[in-house]
Order: structure tokens, then C-alpha cells, then sequence
């Protein structure tokens, strides 16, 4: 049975079936105006990058000379010389001849200088890591470290001893000796215990098979180091392009030779006392062209022989400093039968020795391990040499 609502009743329903309407008339009008806002954010991002496509490029230019009334003289890179303004803002002195700068399109103005182009080859010499390589993880060599530190360490951190004697410093030193033996392994040393810039170049990697392209690429590589004081070059296996010249020889001989001369005169162009130093490496110095090797280019020549006894005990424990080992480890009974080994051999007795251990199921290496492991690496040299000796017989 319908019962009949009163008058007030019925106002109150409707009251609220209002209310209700309202409400969900205002939620519309907010949602509505939130999307107008996110509407007009997203139309003036597009308005700003219609603008920005819109807007001129810049010319790069290099800078050929400085005028006396303040105008500077640029080469534009399509071609073009002009004589040009610059803001007010760019300090002159950066203005030298041989900078690049970025040019307004419509007045041609400096608007700012441009850092040295860096070639990719010359990036990429920059990007080798050379590790965390302390003193203390080159074995046997303490003679030669010293030798090294003066001769590189010193001028870069400390010139103003050499000015007090009256001496010049070390441009560059030459390591040498049998592979294998720590050369590249110092010169990570040294590179990883100063601060400065290191480039790190294997020199047959810088033979271009287009004329002038190595020696180019010489020249770069001084000009970085030039620009990033105090820097050193390392140059590993230089008998690549420091061999003695010969009087003929085919195009790809003359290459290698241009690109020696330009080595050479990027070693005599540059000041004692500028901060970049050399260091190269080889295992054949018999082959060096000489006047690569007289002081004032490579000043100092450091032999790095293949390691004695105590040093291979050293450079042992230096590589077994690592490994999990389990009673007492005899090392000089070890290096007694490494006669001959080198700084890598001896690293490779470890691995051996470790893999000795594996095979056996355990989880750390024992004596008998290192000494099986010296034992089948001197097997191996064994043939290694006599069929090194029996190739020589059949030539
Ligand atoms: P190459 O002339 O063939 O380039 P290299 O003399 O430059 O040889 P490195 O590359 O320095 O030899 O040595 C190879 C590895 O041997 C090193 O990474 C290092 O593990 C080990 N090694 C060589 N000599 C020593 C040393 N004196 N102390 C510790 N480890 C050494």
C-alpha cells in the first residue's frame, strides 16, 4: 500500500536529488577545467618547439687574427673570411688565432668560443682506463720505478727543482726489453699514481693506410696533450713506426717513416718544461731509427730484463697474494724451477696452480698444485723452443 508523503518530505528529496545533480555538475566543470590547462601546456611545448625548429642555426668558424679596432678576422667553415664583432662578454685573450667559435647566422657576431675539435682516434687514445695500478703491484722492478718516477714524476710535479739545479728535465723514456716483463704494467703504474691526463697509443694502431693520415694523427695526438697539461703519452710496440729508416722501400715503408719524422718533430717542437712527457715501449730497441733515441727526444733509456730470482719471487707472491691457499707454500722451491720465466709466466703459474685445484674439487691450491703447474709450463716452453728451433732450420 502506497503510503502518500507528506509536502515536506517531498521537498526534501528534491532538495537533495539537486544537491546531488550540483555536485556532479561541479566535478564536470572541474575535470573540464583541468584538462583545458593540461590542453594549453601541451599546445605551448608545441609552440616552443615549432619555435625552436624555427630558429637559425650557427655557422662555426676559426678564428685567423685579431684587428686593432676590436674586430676579429674569422675563416667560416663553409670557406668565406669575414671580418666580425664579437659580444662583449667573451674575454679577448680566448680569442687567439686557431680557435673555433660559433658565428650568429644573420650578423655573424662571436657568440662564444668552441673547445679544440678533439679527433675520434685521438678520443678513444683517452678513454683506455689505466687501472689501479699501485707500485706495490709491479714486482722486482723497485730500481726501475725510481728510475721512472724521476724521469716522469718529478718534472711534472716538482719542475721548479730542475730550474733550482739549472738541469732540463726528461722529455721521454724509453722501456725495453723481453715481452712480457712489466713495460706496460709500469707505465699503468705511473699513469694511475699521478694526476694527469694519460693516452695510451699502440703505434701500429696509428699507421693509416692513407698518406699522411699517421702523421696527422702524430700531430693531434701532441696538440691534445698540448691542450690538456699535464699529460703523458704512452707509445707501446714503437719499433712499429720508430724502425731505422731505409733508403728505399715501398710506399707503405715511406708511410711509416713520414709519420717517424713527424714524431720526431713533435718531440723537438715542444718545451722541456711543458708538462706533457713520453713514455714508449718495445721489445726490439736494436731496431730503433737513432735519432729517435738521442737525449733530447727519449732522454733516458730503462732496461726492464727478465726478472732473477728474487724478483720472481716477488712477482709471485705479488700474483698468489690472491688466491686461497692451504699450508705452507714453499715459493722458492717454485721460482728454483721457473728459470727463465717472465713477470706474465709466473702470473700464469697462479692460474695454472688454480686450475689444479679445481680439477681436484677443492676450493684453494696447495703446493703440490704450483709446483705441477711450473712443471707443465716448463714442459710447454720446452717445445715451444725447440719448435721455434726447428722452424729456424727448415727456413
Ligand atoms: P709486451 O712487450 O709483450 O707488451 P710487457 O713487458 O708490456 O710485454 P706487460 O703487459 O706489462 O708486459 O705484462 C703482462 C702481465 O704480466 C702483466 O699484466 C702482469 O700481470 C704480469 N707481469 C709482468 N711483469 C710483472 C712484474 N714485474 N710484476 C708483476 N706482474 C708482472
Amino acid at each position: 500500500m502506497d503510503i502518500p508523503l507528506s509536502a515536506s518530505m517531498t521537498t526534501n528529496v528534491d532538495y537533495r536529488r539537486k544537491l546531488l545533480a550540483l555536485k556532479e555538475l561541479e566535478a564536470k566543470v572541474k575535470q573540464a577545467r583541468d584538462e583545458l590547462r593540461s590542453r594549453k601546456k601541451e599546445y605551448e611545448k608545441t609552440e616552443d618547439d615549432l619555435k625552436s625548429f624555427q630558429s637559425s642555426g650557427q655557422i662555426v668558424g676559426e678564428v685567423l687574427s685579431q684587428l686593432d679596432d676590436g674586430r676579429v678576422l674569422v675563416k667560416a667553415s663553409s670557406g668565406p673570411r669575414y671580418v666580425v664583432g664579437c659580444r662583449s662578454k667573451i674575454p679577448r685573450e680566448k680569442l687567439t688565432s686557431g680557435t673555433r667559435v660559433v658565428l650568429d647566422i644573420t650578423t655573424l657576431t662571436i657568440m662564444r668560443p668552441l673547445p679544440r675539435e678533439v679527433d675520434p682516434v685521438v678520443y678513444n687514445m683517452l678513454q683506455e682506463d689505466p687501472g689501479n695500478v699501485s707500485y706495490s703491484a709491479v714486482g722486482g722492478l723497485s730500481d726501475q720505478i725510481r728510475d721512472l718516477r724521476e724521469s716522469i714524476e718529478l718534472p711534472l710535479m716538482n719542475p721548479e727543482l730542475f730550474l733550482r739545479v739549472g738541469i732540463k728535465p726528461p722529455k721521454g723514456v724509453l722501456l725495453y726489453g723481453p715481452p712480457g716483463t712489466g713495460k706496460t704494467l709500469l707505465a699503468r703504474a705511473i699513469a694511475s699514481n699521478i694526476d694527469a691526463n694519460f693516452l695510451k697509443v699502440v703505434s701500429s694502431a696509428i699507421v693509416d693506410k692513407y698518406i699522411g693520415e699517421s702523421a696527422r694523427m702524430i700531430r693531434e695526438m701532441f696538440n691534445y696533450a698540448r691542450d690538456h697539461q699535464p699529460c703523458i703519452i704512452f707509445m707501446d710496440e714503437i719499433d712499429a713506426i720508430g724502425g731505422a729508416r731505409l733508403s728505399e722501400g715501398t710506399s707503405s715503408d715511406r708511410e711509416v717513416q713520414r709519420t717517424l719524422m713527424e714524431l720526431l718533430n713533435q718531440l723537438d717542437g715542444f718545451d722541456q718544461l711543458d708538462k706533457v712527457k713520453i713514455i714508449m715501449a718495445t721489445n726490439r730497441p736494436d731496431t730503433l731509427d737513432s735519432a729517435l733515441l738521442r737525449p733530447g727526444r727519449l732522454d733516458r733509456k730503462i732496461e726492464i730484463p727478465l726478472p732473477n730470482e728474487q724478483s720472481r719471487m716477488e712477482i709471485l707472491k705479488i700474483h698468489a697474494a690472491g688466491i686461497a691457499k692451504h699450508g705452507e707454500i714453499d715459493y722458492e722451491a717454485i721460482v728454483r724451477l721457473a728459470e727463465g720465466f717472465n713477470g706474465a709466466d709466473l702470473r700464469n703459474i697462479c692460474t695454472e696452480a688454480g686450475m689444479f685445484a679445481i680439477r681436484a674439487e677443492r676450493d684453494y691450491v696447495v703446493q703440490e698444485d704450483f709446483m705441477k703447474a711450473v712443471r707443465k709450463l716448463n714442459d710447454a716452453k720446452k717445445l715451444e723452443s725447440r719448435a721455434h728451433y726447428n722452424f729456424g732450420k727448415e727456413q
